[in-house]
């Protein structure tokens, strides 16, 4: 094959201890899937099935490191998320068997600009540019399932600058892992490398240069990020 110009570098993640990576697919995420925050982002958490959006694979920052504060945004929040790594995939895939496709799970933040988010829900635009914009999806190594099993429980909290911003337990999901690997696989045929961010817990906020995010989420993983 004769590339026109230089392809993109293959966007991977680490696998915790070992030398192994994960090549990265597709980026989705769940929107308001804890009820508290579904709450505070001002919807009935009662009523809504999952829905999804997307970020672009090399919106992907792996492991902890220094992300520069985005263009065109003076409102840039956290959002702390269990990451769903798919080590398989398929289409229509039953509940009962979503598990058997998760290879692992990691520690992500959904990075969002939430003024562009705001304005693109008020006049009924896309999300992708509050959502999906550069190094707006960090990512810890991944944990894989044979070394930490499925976690529905277990901590999950932000902190910035050493003061919780974000606590919650994975038992609060709405909908759980399998659940939300079934639905999604209705909408589109889920591939290995495929991630999907869990959607985050009550208590996000705004960050600004110089902010220090630590993520941690018991047995998975922990994640931080200095905004620059
Ligand atoms: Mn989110």
């Amino acid at each position: 094959m004769n590339f026109a110009f230089p392809a993109p570098p293959i966007t991977t993640l680490p696998v915790a201890q070992g030398d192994e990576v994960v090549p990265v697919r597709r980026i989705y995420c769940v929107g308001r899937n804890y009820a508290a925050h579904a709450v505070e982002m001002g919807s009935d958490p009662d009523r809504e099935p999952p829905f999804f959006f997307s970020k672009p694979t090399d919106a992907i920052v792996a492991g902890s490191d220094k992300i520069p504060y985005p263009p065109l945004t003076e409102d840039l929040q956290h959002e702390m998320e269990l990451v769903v790594v798919l080590g398989s995939g398929g289409r229509d895939i039953p509940v009962e068997r979503a598990l058997h496709h998760v290879f692992g799970y990691a520690a992500g933040l959904d990075m969002t600009r939430r003024d562009l988010q705001t304005e693109a829900k008020k006049t009924g635009r896309p999300w992708e540019m509050g959502k999906g914009f550069d190094y707006s999806a960090p990512c810890s190594a991944v944990k894989p399932a044979s070394v930490v099993g499925h976690p529905a429980k277990g901590a999950i909290w932000l902190k910035v600058n050493g003061e919780i911003r974000q606590s919650g337990d994975l038992s609060q999901q709405i909908w759980s892992v399998q659940e939300t690997v079934a639905y999604l696989s209705r909408f589109v045929a889920l591939a290995p490398g495929d991630l999907i961010f869990t959607g985050t817990p009550a208590g996000v906020g705004r960050v600004v240069r110089g902010d220090r995010l630590e993520g941690h989420i018991d047995t998975v993983g922990e994640l931080t990020v200095l905004i620059q």
